[in-house]
């Protein structure tokens, strides 16, 4: 099986989920392109903890890890099956640190919202994998590279976070509103950085100053391109799959490398 490919989705308001626009049609299209994998495992910015744990379950759940949104969004179910075989061999690749094997663990909104418009379908196995919150930029990308061997093996790796993620500075009436100058300029150097394959200058993104505090308040969003750059290899293409912004403060720029 050829290498695939490994994404950034950036999945912005959960509502996304539930709406049919270019954004998500774009999604559904990048889906129906891409080689079929044999399994999924995704990153998202919704499931922190301490150490790194990796869902095995047969039938992962859809959580509804959100408030005051629509009673149609709690209705979503994406009823993919699991990829326990996935996750147990991520527990035997990573060599930096130990996985944890998670046999409760669903699919977290980060998840689901971005994989139902990819695979409407719901058929390839997937399997979750958490973002221990002790770990720093360095030790997130180590792991990530250890896992990019999982790219030749049929394992379409997703990463879903946003670039630029601040809800306190949202316009939440208005998912249009213009883009603040501090998102513009964060998202397109790290899209800068991309493309001249300058992980460092992402990984060290604190070093961005005040367009860095202000677009990674905190850093949850931000990680999960960690293993997209991480599982990244040396030759792969970067192409851009989606840019936009939601609500003033939040980047939706959605890549793929390879
Ligand atoms: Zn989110």
């Amino acid at each position: 099986m050829n290498r695939l490919p490994v994404l950034f989705i950036g999945h912005g308001s959960p509502m996304n989920a539930i709406e049919t626009n270019i954004y998500t049609q774009r999604l559904t299209l990048l889906g129906k392109e891409l080689p079929r994998p044999k399994s999924i495992l995704i990153i998202s910015a919704h499931w922190f903890t301490k150490g790194t744990l990796v869902s095995v379950s047969e039938k992962p759940e859809t959580i509804y890890d959100f408030y005051g949104f629509p009673p149609k969004l709690y209705q979503v179910k994406y009823p993919a099956p699991g990829a326990p075989e996935t996750g147990y061999l991520v527990t035997l690749t990573a060599k930096s640190c130990p996985i944890f094997v998670d046999t409760e663990m669903g699919l977290d909104h980060g998840a689901w919202s971005v994989l139902r418009h990819l695979y409407p379908e719901a058929d390839i196995p997937v399997t979750q994998m958490s973002i221990d919150y002790s770990k720093s930029p360095a030790e997130h990308y180590a792991l990530a590279q250890e896992l990019a061997i999982l790219r030749d093996h049929g394992v379409l790796i997703i990463a879903s976070g946003n670039f630029v993620h601040n809800l306190r500075a949202a316009d939440f009436g208005n998912k249009n509103a213009n883009p603040y100058d501090w998102n513009v300029r964060f998202d397109k150097e790290i899209a800068n950085a991309l493309e001249k394959v300058d992980h460092n200058r992402i990984l060290g993104y604190e070093d961005l100053g005040q367009d860095a505090k202000l677009s990674v308040p905190t850093p949850d969003h931000f990680i999960p391109l960690f293993y997209t750059i991480g599982a990244s290899q040396l030759g792969d293409a970067v192409t851009t799959i989606w840019e936009g912004y939601e609500h003033g403060s939040i980047s939706m720029r959605s890549v793929m490398i390879g």
